[in-house]
């Protein structure tokens, strides 16, 4: 909506002038257009957080596998495993610059199949780094959730 800045009356955001009083609503609709920017801005921004929570996946994993065939907890296939996943996320990461919304959806299926299947074959393994597992998820999710209403917002609004 367009208000007025003479008459109050409010106008269809597509209108030039104001319906009621013929007044330019040009001022009007340039306001409305930076506060459009930031707010669209502050969701992207929202999405962009994400990227953190990916690179600690991908780090966690690539240290994990060090330790872990260190200390031989998991055999060579179980590195090559964790390793592979890993530089996964180290991709997902990298991809979050030009597309963090699709980086997101492909990071939580990932990271929520890799975790289910682990518990599967191990149920005890899922209290394993519970905070850790918490945090990457609701971040992920928050990033999508944005995501989508940034997508949703820019559309609506006709911004490029
Ligand atoms: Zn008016």
């Amino acid at each position: 909506m367009l208000t007025c800045s003479q008459c109050l009356h409010a106008n269809a955001r597509t209108l030039k002038f104001c319906e009621n009083c013929g007044g330019s609503l040009a001022d009007v609709a340039a306001a409305e257009r930076v506060a459009d920017e930031s707010e669209a801005e502050f969701m992207l921004l929202e999405v962009k957080k994400a990227k953190g929570a990916i690179g600690l996946v991908a780090i966690l994993q690539i240290v994990f596998a060090v330790i872990w065939t260190l200390t031989d907890v998991v055999d060579t296939t179980g590195m090559v495993v964790m390793l592979g996943l890993g530089g996964a996320f180290a991709g997902l990461w990298a991809w979050c610059r030009s597309n963090p919304l699709a980086a997101s959806i492909v990071a939580l299926l990932l990271f929520a199949t890799m975790h289910l299947a682990d518990a599967i074959v191990d149920p005890s393994t899922i209290k394993n780094g519970i905070i850790l597992k918490i945090f990457v998820v609701v971040v992920l999710v928050k990033a999508i959730s944005a995501g989508l209403k940034h997508r949703e917002f820019v559309r609506e609004r006709g911004m490029a």
